[in-house]
């Protein structure tokens, strides 16, 4: 860090909004939908309309504490809804739903790894509040949408712990993964269901907390990285020249690299914070707490580690394979299956590890908690049991794969109906290997004279003759005694 900001310490603290995935909004029973025609999922609550009452949704409630616990939160017995007043023509109510002083949830952490150091950052609260609807702007007039008007959302606000922007990119990229691991939010940041603000200051190491400036929905990861040392480092310029800082809301305009003043910051009198009269306190029970904790999956830090340790995968591959919860779903069924065969004639599991990675990525399309994979387990384990009994080639395999991706045609019926089997007649490959040395008379008598590892290029011209099909065995077998032979 120090070569980053010199002598200054960056002190970075993020506030993330994460929308939960329900089919209805947190105080109405309209559809929380992207992308649909402006003001269609609306309703006289969301509308804001005189004597319309909010009614909690209890799955929203649900999804919160899931996303609470599996961040080590404590879970609040008592919470209170309050109205956060402010005008915006996207807010008809006049004020927001959002917990304040009394949220759901407080202190958790997240683990982050950045260059080897790993670090627990603390959560200090996550609330749940209403989103507000969208402002659209034409060029001389502008439209209110407000389907996403009361869209349940938490509030994830971290403790200033982070120390660059590569830290707070990582903190970003393992919480999206937590929420999404546990079903609570679909990580989809163009739709904005996972935004982040985060908050920038500097000092000199051990000094007290620095003013801060506030950096506003910057939707890329990447982004919001090099967004927080562009800020530090203006930050840390202003103060050398002999200037001071405001508390203030900036943006960032990523082609000039720069952050820019939006406002300087009111603070939370302005909003007039008081309970909502129309909701209730929110109770939640030791009883759900418990059922909810019960339920969650095995994260995926624990998944990544277990990866490793038990299943014996590099850092790497574990980090891969786990990157979205249906890449390990894929990977971990293939496993079971693979499972049930006894133990001396089993596929090995670095062996589907390398597959996914190799071949499979690349035609795996997610779009948010959905993913469309090109393979199945089921055609995975198949496959790869063709190339461990040596019925194919690891080469015969990836042309077997492309055949089967998207479908789903049994890899065993492609091998039998495109002909597809390891050449593996020693009698054939003898014949081709007495062709291949000689008509390449230089490189056998270089590998007679001790040049052994032309072997490689020999190798290679038979599997190419062969295209790909050649016993790799048998061949290195074969040519080794040809050439010899023909000493
Ligand atoms: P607000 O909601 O007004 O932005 P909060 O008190 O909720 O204010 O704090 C928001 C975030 O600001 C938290 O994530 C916190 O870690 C971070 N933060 C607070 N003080 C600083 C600071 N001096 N430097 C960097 N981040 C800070
Ligand atoms: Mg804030
Ligand atoms: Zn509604």
């Amino acid at each position: 860090m120090a070569a980053l900001y010199g002598d200054w310490e960056a002190v970075i603290g993020l506030e993330v909004h994460a929308q939960l995935l329900t089919r209805t909004k947190l105080f109405c029973a309209c559809e929380p939908r992207f992308g649909d025609p402006p003001n269609t999922h609306t309703c006289p609550v969301c509308l804001g309309l005189p004597g319309a009452l909010p009614v909690l949704n209890d799955g929203a409630v649900r999804l919160a504490v899931r996303a609470a616990l599996a961040l080590g939160c404590t879970i609040q017995p008592r919470s209170v809804f309050a109205r956060k007043n402010y005008f915006y023509p996207d807010l008809p109510k006049g004020y927001q739903i959002s917990q304040y002083e009394l949220p759901f949830a407080l202190a958790g952490e997240l683990a982050i790894e950045v260059d080897g150091e790993r670090q627990r950052p603390r959560i200090l609260r996550i609330h749940m509040e209403e989103d507000a609807g969208k402002n659209v702007h034409h060029a001389s007039y502008s439209v209110v949408d407000l389907n996403r008007a009361g869209t349940p959302l938490i509030e994830i606000v971290g403790e200033p712990d982070l120390r660059s922007g590569a830290q707070a990119a990582e903190y970003l990229r393992r919480l999206r993964e937590v929420l999404m691991a546990v079903g609570v939010n679909d990580g989809n940041l163009e739709q904005g269901s996972f935004r982040c603000d985060a908050n920038v200051s500097v000092r000199k190491p051990g000094g007290p907390l620095g003013v801060r400036a506030e950096l506003k929905n910057i939707n890329s990861f990447r982004f919001v990285e090099e967004a927080i040392d562009v800020e530090a480092k203006r930050q840390i310029a202003l103060y050398e020249s002999g200037g001071h800082m405001v508390q203030q809301t900036r943006g960032y305009n990523s082609e000039k690299k720069e952050t820019y003043l939006l406002r300087e910051k009111e603070g939370d009198t302005g909003y007039r914070y008081f309970p909502d009269p129309d909701l209730p306190a929110l109770h939640l029970s030791a009883e759900l707490v418990q059922e909810i904790a019960r339920s969650l999956p095995e994260l995926p830090d624990a998944r990544r580690a277990r990866y490793v340790s038990e299943l014996g995968l590099t850092p790497y591959a574990a980090g891969v394979l786990t990157g979205h919860p249906k890449i390990s779903e894929l990977f971990e069924r293939t496993l079971e299956i693979v499972g049930r065969a006894p133990e001396a004639q089993r596929v090995e599991v670095v062996k589907i590890a390398n597959f996914i990675q190799a071949e499979v990525l690349a035609g795996v399309r997610t779009d948010g908690l959905e993913a469309t994979l090109p393979i199945g387990p089921q055609q995975l384990a198949e496959l790869l049991e063709l190339v461990r009994a040596g019925t194919i080639s690891g080469k015969q395999a990836k042309e077997v794969f492309a055949k089967t991706a998207g479908t789903d045609r049994s890899p065993k019926e492609v091998v039998g109906s495109e002909g597809l089997a390891v050449m593996s007649d020693p009698g054939e490959l003898e014949r081709l290997a007495k062709e291949l040395v000689a008509s390449s008379p230089k490189q056998a008598t270089q590998y007679r004279a001790g040049k052994t590892n032309l072997l490689g290029f020999f190798v290679g011209q038979i599997m190419k003759a062969t295209k790909g099909s050649a016993d790799p065995a048998l061949v290195n077998d074969v040519l080794k005694r040809v050439l010899a032979e023909g000493g």
